[in-house]
């Protein structure tokens, strides 16, 4: 089954919506012809901002982060529904900074997810294990859990459909990044869990993004490993020019 490559920037606290909307304006043409889907995900304030300079072109927007509640007293929380109402089509669950700053859980992307998904949004969820782990060699227990846990009680259809950002947490900002062959070993591994609680189908479908440090010199080689199906892309995201490289690589 051939698979769309999906390349989202996340943005993480960075830009203001007047900085948001003249990235956008300066990747718009970099990326028109891209075979990708590309996304960028700007913090909730620049969302509508992004969405307006975005309407009509190859750049889809997404937020970083929902609450799994359709409203109420969740304060500083964002609801699915208000993303949608923001223009958002697509939202990142369960980012390591959520889950190591935030308190974040599986059990929680669990419930962030089903919202998500509730709504109409195309989550795009987050695993990958530390530095200790894998030097422990619990990289696979690891990803068993956040599996299992993280995608708990979803369809195979619903899985079929899904965006799993592989991020190990040791790539992510410190310039480190998973070589080629090491990237598509835990992708590899990721799809055969999904296989294995889901089926063949949902395995299949699944696309798999790696995130950590990639840049637009090594995306190339990344993105041509057989199971790796896009990026998440933190720091060359806030840079059109470097973000356009990765979604349409040179050479
Ligand atoms: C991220 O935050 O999802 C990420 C991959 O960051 P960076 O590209 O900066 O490592």
């Amino acid at each position: 089954m051939a698979r769309t490559t999906i390349i989202a920037g996340n943005w993480k606290m960075n830009k203001t919506a007047a900085e948001g909307q003249a990235l956008v304006e300066a990747l718009k043409p970099l990326v028109a012809g891209a075979d990708a889907e590309v996304v960028v995900c700007p913090p909730f304030t620049t969302l509508a901002a992004v969405v307006a300079a975005a309407a009509g072109s190859k750049v889809k927007v997404g937020a970083q982060n929902v609450h799994w509640a359709a409203n109420g007293a969740f304060t500083g929380e964002v609801s699915a529904e208000m993303l949608r109402d923001a223009g958002a089509e697509y939202v990142i669950i369960g980012h390591s900074e959520r889950r190591q700053y935030f308190g974040e859980t599986d059990a929680t992307v669990n419930q962030r997810l089903k919202a998500a998904l509730a709504a109409g949004l195309k989550p795009m969820v987050c695993i990958g294990e530390t530095l200790e782990e894998r030097e422990g060699n619990r990289t696979e227990a690891v990803i068993d859990t956040q599996v299992k846990g993280g995608f708990a009680g979803l369809t195979p259809e619903q899985m079929a459909n899904l965006v799993i950002a592989y991020e190990p947490v040791w790539a992510i900002g410190t310039g480190k990044t998973a070589t080629p062959a090491m990237a598509q070993e835990t992708h590899a591994y990721i799809r055969k869990v999904v296989g294995q609680l889901f089926g063949p189908a949902a395995a299949a479908g699944v696309r798999i993004q790696y995130g950590g440090s990639m840049k637009p010199d090594n995306a190339k080689e990344l993105l041509s490993q057989p199971d790796i199906d896009g990026g998440l892309i933190g720091g060359a995201s806030l840079k059109a020019t470097d973000f356009a490289a990765i979604v349409i690589p040179k050479g």
